[in-house]
């Protein structure tokens, strides 16, 4: 099968699209997807460059996010066919550790990611547990290849944010850092779907203008505006109840003078560095609450997964490359130009 491989670890320039032997065929439980389209996350960029903990056998075949047809099943399936046009959440679980058993497969012991430990997306087949993917529900307009693939990954993981660790509610506001990724635009509109009052930042004005078309109240321009202090102004000096933070080191102390008495800081990820220091006196002094958050578990999934079929959660397409160009795509994930995901499509093996 066709695959974005990286051969080795050190960047972009380390991808190939190659043939590689197929995925396996399915096992009990498991099923076999022909992927059509495949999304990228920051967490790739991370495996590309060589993280440590992420891939370290090679060639190494890239991709979190997909969605295409269901291709074979294995022996216990019941509920997918042949045919199912389903989307894939990439979080890996064993269903057997303490964490599963009640009910929290994203804290699992042996919690895997496709394309960071396990065999990616961006291939014509990819072979996961029949727990991991779920029919792409019926839309008018229909989702597209591009968008269902889009999809997983971002809004699992905003939704366990927002709704599970951070308990957002009507009237509250909430503070969102760099509105042109994924994850940030997906907390963006489960925050106004929980009828919160939405404070976005960006360094891209553009990115900022489109924000507002996708229900943010207030847009500030990071690179040329203080944040905290417009969030000071903004909220009558109060203060955010909520910041939704991934981007780390740069914009740490940021968030925690936006955050008011009583307030909840969730973090997801550390693009810009993972060392952050705090002042342990205004965190109790405030009653502060800290939290991380990584991807969801399988309620957390099904239910982004029924909202998507509300209507509620279409997720945003930046731009759609061949599988021929997914260098390309990458170099403009890892330049931040994207508003939204930006997607890798493969053939119709059919
Ligand atoms: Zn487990």
């Amino acid at each position: 099968m066709r695959a974005c491989v990286l051969t080795a670890p050190g960047g972009i320039d380390k991808l190939q699209i190659t043939d590689v032997p197929d995925a396996h065929a399915p096992e009990a439980g498991e099923v076999r997807v022909g992927i059509r389209a495949a999304a990228l996350n920051h967490l790739d960029l991370f495996v590309v460059e060589g993280l440590p903990g992420t891939a370290e056998r090679f060639p190494h075949i890239v991709g979190a996010d997909g969605a295409g047809v269901v291709e074979s099943v294995g022996p216990g399936v019941t509920v997918l066919r042949a045919g199912d046009r389903v989307m894939i959440n990439p979080g890996i679980s064993d269903y057997t550790c303490e964490f599963c058993r009640a009910g929290e497969h994203s804290l699992c012991v042996n919690y895997r990611l496709l394309g960071e430990h396990l065999p990616g997306t961006v291939a014509e087949l990819v072979t996961v547990p029949a727990h991991n993917v779920a029919r792409i529900p019926s839309l008018s307009p229909e989702l597209t290849w591009a968008e269902a693939a889009a999809f997983s990954l971002v809004t699992l993981t905003a939704w366990r944010m927002l709704v599970t660790r951070a308990r957002v509610k009507a009237g509250e506001t909430v503070l969102v850092w760099g509105i042109g990724g994924g994850v940030s635009l997906a907390a963006l509109r489960i925050a106004k779907l929980h009828g919160a009052r939405v404070i976005v930042t960006s360094s891209d004005d553009a990115k900022l203008a489109a924000a507002r078309q996708y229900g943010a109240d207030v847009t500030l321009n990071h690179r040329t505006q203080k944040v905290s202090r417009e969030v000071r102004a903004l909220t009558n000096k109060r203060g955010v109840d909520v910041v939704v933070e991934n981007v780390g080191a740069a914009t740490w102390d940021e968030s925690l003078r936006s955050l008011g008495r009583g307030a909840r800081l969730v973090t997801c990820g550390a693009t810009s560095g993972p060392q952050a220091s705090i002042d342990l006196r205004r965190l109790f002094w405030h009653s502060w609450t800290l939290m991380g958050s990584t991807m969801g578990n399988a309620a957390e999934y099904a239910e982004v997964v029924r909202r998507l079929g509300k209507g509620e959660l279409r997720p945003v397409v930046d731009r759609v490359y061949p599988l021929s160009d997914a260098r390309v795509a990458f170099e403009r994930l890892a330049k931040g130009e994207q508003l939204g995901k930006v997607v890798v499509e493969l053939p119709s093996r059919a």
